[in-house]
């Protein structure tokens, strides 16, 4: 357990198994410094509670790096569910985990991630104000998908020397909350977009309103296109598939697109431009942030365009000193985290 957390520099890890309700839960905080962690609660099965410890130990450091990116006040923070194999009260579940979040007095503030919806943060809200993408305070990940709209644009821009998404093929891996909106906004742009789900229902529903064709998931990282998008889960990019991809471009909204760190430098020794996952998803953090923070629409949507030009820095910098450009991304978020002022303090 210490090798993950000293791995990450996790600065706490909070546990709660709660009989009664069958929660199991970990809530991993990396980082304080730029204000109270926040991110969201994953409820998906994991196989082991070692994979839950490392899925939230990476996915909190990722969330603080994001917040130094963005700029937004926050600490980097995940919360993870191990979803049961058999029954359970849904609602007991959530309640409990409300009360846990409540328990951590606002070091960290939770969120809607990959298994919850504002659905489970309404029953959390009835524990905690420590909370964000209720159903009165909004669904994040369209400015998620928007954020990612304008990191493709970027990127399309540096790699492909085009100014505009007009022809450009892309593939959509996973059409949920921010995939089908991704979808939608690409297609509006003139993109021409493929997507693959491991859900028919998904699928279904993009063909229906936005995509050209289907990709199977087994075939999506041997399919050739200019942008690949990944918004599944995590690790979509790992030893197994990195030879096999045929884009120039991987540019989308899961987190922990990269297994390990070593293949954001295979992907740039293959010429494949790589928009770090926590610069490029960081649209429904400052959505998130800023309404709980009580800013207005327009700071909010300025605030997301601002990845474009976030992005623009990486990759000029990543091109000038011929870097992978998640490399750049860290360089630029450990320097803001270590010249922040401490918050917590
Ligand atoms: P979601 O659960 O709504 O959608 C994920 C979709 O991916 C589902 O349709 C699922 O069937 C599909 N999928 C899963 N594995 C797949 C595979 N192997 N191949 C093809 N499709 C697959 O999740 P979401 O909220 O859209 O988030 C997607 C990703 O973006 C996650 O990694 C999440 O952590 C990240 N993210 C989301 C937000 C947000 O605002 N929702 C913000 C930042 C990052």
């Amino acid at each position: 357990m210490f090798d993950v957390l000293d791995h990450c520099q996790i600065n706490e890890l909070h546990v709660r198994d709660d009989a009664e309700s069958g929660l199991k839960a970990l809530i991993a905080i990396h980082n304080t410094r730029m204000g109270p962690a926040l991110g969201g609660c994953r409820f998906i099965p994991y196989d082991s509670e070692q994979s839950a410890l490392e899925d939230a130990a990476r996915l909190a450091r990722g969330m603080s790096y994001k917040a130094a990116l963005a700029d937004v006040p926050q600490g980097g923070g995940k919360a993870v569910i191990m979803k049961p194999a058999g029954d359970y009260d849904h609602a007991r579940l959530f309640a409990e985990f409300g009360r846990f979040v409540e328990s951590l007095s606002g070091r960290y503030i939770t969120a809607i991630d990959s298994g919850t919806s504002a659905k489970e943060m309404d029953v959390i809200a009835k524990h905690t104000r420590y909370v964000t993408s209720t159903s009165t305070a909004g669904n994040p990940s369209p400015y998620t998908a928007r954020g990612v709209l304008e990191g493709i644009r970027v990127a399309v821009k540096h790699r492909l020397n085009k100014h505009t998404l007009e022809g450009v093929r892309v593939i959509v891996q996973g059409v949920g909350s921010v995939g089908f909106v991704l979808g939608k906004l690409l297609d509006r742009a003139g993109a021409e977009v493929f997507v693959s789900d491991i859900n028919p229902l998904a699928v279904d529903a993009a063909m229906g309103a936005f995509a050209s064709g289907v990709v199977a998931p087994e075939d999506v990282c041997r399919q050739a296109c200019d942008v690949f998008a990944p918004c599944g889960l995590s690790k979509p990019i790992n030893d197994d598939n990195i030879d096999a991809l045929q884009c120039a471009i991987v540019a989308g909204s899961a987190n922990v697109q990269l297994a390990h760190h070593e293949l954001g430098h295979i992907l740039h020794q293959r010429g494949i431009l790589y928009a770090p996952d926590y610069v490029i998803n960081a649209g429904g953090l400052i959505y998130a942030s800023l309404n709980y923070h009580g800013e207005n629409a327009g700071r909010i949507h300025e605030k997301v365009q601002g990845i474009y030009a976030t992005l623009d820095q990486i990759f000029s910098e990543a091109e000038q000193e011929h870097l992978p450009p998640d490399q750049v991304a860290d360089r630029i978020a450990r320097y803001r985290l270590s010249h922040a002022l401490d918050h917590a303090a």
